[in-house]
């Protein structure tokens, strides 16, 4: 029965062929194992948050009904789940473990597995993106086999399948390395273009996180730090600050519908870069209402990381789900390539992989594995097919 389906912001539909909720690794590697009798490829769903054309209309696969914690190994402070969990559903048990996430990006109703696949992250010059807490997983091969992928007994396997957006294998389950729980003390304020360019370095510095939201209709930006506490709770209710656990604090609600596009710069590179994008927005996209983002990411050794080998700048903008963002994203993106920038998986861009292969040092090692795990393509689409540069 063919099935009517849309990820977040609508920017992809499909009538998938099969739309399957398995319960267990057999079920997947069944379905795995259907579909390549078939030809016909298979794509995995986490809460479907990304905004390119990951999916298919033929096998769709969401581990919805493989969620919570396997197992805890408390000396390592590390847990294995199972990869449908959502990270808003990991927060309380990780706590009750006395454990919490190293860092988190603007939300949590991501998946596990979806988080980790386009290389999600927060923000924080010390901190790296959420792949990179992942010490191992397990996922189902192209030919229905259920492999554990293990850091410390192949560690380029590991590189790639940390960041692979779906095309290994389906992940059943990442084992996550922790840190012990801790409470953030959030402050948020507002400072103009000129205080946020003098400010910056220190803030980077002082501040376990620090980002701004800058506002196109009023050239201010909007601040935040977080930073480690030992109090539970604000001694007084403050404007503009809070103090919870780490897993409340980080994520917040997004209220409205938007599309996104996101690139990585180098460290050294994002301010300039931020200061041209928003004239950009000031001259030719006067009507684009939606903010940039700014936030920082430390570098880390995986091959399909946008902060692969070098610190980083990420810059997003962002357009409503109805209005025209094509000529606006296209700007944009064209601007990033100009400060060597390398995209968000999950986020709108059109790079291919004659780029990639310049932006992203590892890239062809990624491909090299990605042939080797997947020779016949079942995880790919025409998307996916672009990018990694396959005819
Ligand atoms: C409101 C909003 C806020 C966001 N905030 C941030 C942010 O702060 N930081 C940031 O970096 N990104 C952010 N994103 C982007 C988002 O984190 C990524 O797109 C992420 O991949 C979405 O996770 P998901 O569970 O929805 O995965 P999906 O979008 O469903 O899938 C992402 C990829 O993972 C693959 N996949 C999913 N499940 C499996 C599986 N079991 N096995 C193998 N592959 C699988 C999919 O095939 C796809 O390639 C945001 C997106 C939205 C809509």
């Amino acid at each position: 029965m063919t099935t009517d389906w849309q990820n977040w912001s609508g920017s992809q539909k499909h009538m998938a062929f099969d739309l399957a909720l398995p319960d267990s690794e057999l079920a997947v590697a069944e379905l795995i194992q259907r579909a390549a009798a078939a030809g016909r490829s298979v794509r995995g769903i986490g809460s479907a948050h990304s905004f390119v054309p990951f999916w298919t209309d033929d096998h769709l696969v969401s581990l919805d009904n493989m969620k919570g914690l396997i197992s805890h190994d408390a000396a390592a402070r590390q847990v294995t789940v199972w990869a449908g969990t959502k990270l808003h559903e990991l927060g309380e048990p990780l706590w009750d473990l006395g454990l919490a996430m190293e860092n988190m990006g603007d939300i949590d109703r991501q998946s596990v597995a979806g988080a980790i696949s386009t290389g999600t992250h927060g923000t924080g010059a010390s901190l790296q993106n959420i792949s990179s807490q992942v010490v191992g997983l397990r996922l189902v091969k192209a030919d229905g086999a259920i492999v554990d992928i293990n850091g410390s007994v192949d560690p380029d396997l590991l590189r790639a399948a940390q960041v692979s957006m779906g095309t290994l294998g389906v992940i059943t389950q990442v084992t996550l390395q922790a840190l012990p729980a801790y409470h953030l003390h959030e402050r948020n304020w507002q400072a103009s273009v000129a205080e946020c360019a003098e400010a910056r370095e220190d803030l980077i510095t002082n501040n376990r996180h620090w980002e701004f939201f800058w506002d196109p209709q009023t050239d201010q930006c909007a601040m935040k730090t977080l930073n480690v506490t030992e109090a539970q709770s604000l001694a007084l209710p403050t404007p503009g600050q809070d103090i919870g656990r780490s897993y409340r604090v980080i994520p917040s609600a997004r209220e409205f519908k938007f599309n996104e596009i996101e690139f990585s710069v180098p460290a050294a590179a994002g301010w300039d870069c931020f200061l041209a994008l928003r004239h950009l927005m000031q001259t030719d996209f006067a009507d684009v209402r939606w903010p940039l983002e700014y936030r920082t990411l430390k570098a880390d050794d995986m091959f399909l990381s946008s902060a692969s080998d070098r610190d980083s700048v990420t810059i997003s903008a962002h357009q409503g789900v109805n209005q025209p963002y094509q000529a606006f994203f296209g700007a944009v993106e064209d601007l990033f390539r100009e400060y060597d920038g390398r995209p968000h998986w999950g986020k709108i861009h059109t790079q291919q992989a004659s780029q990639l292969e310049i932006s992203l040092p590892q890239f062809n090692r990624f491909r090299e594995i990605r042939q080797s795990m997947d020779p016949q393509g079942l995880f790919l689409n025409p998307f996916l097919k672009q990018v990694f540069g396959i005819d």
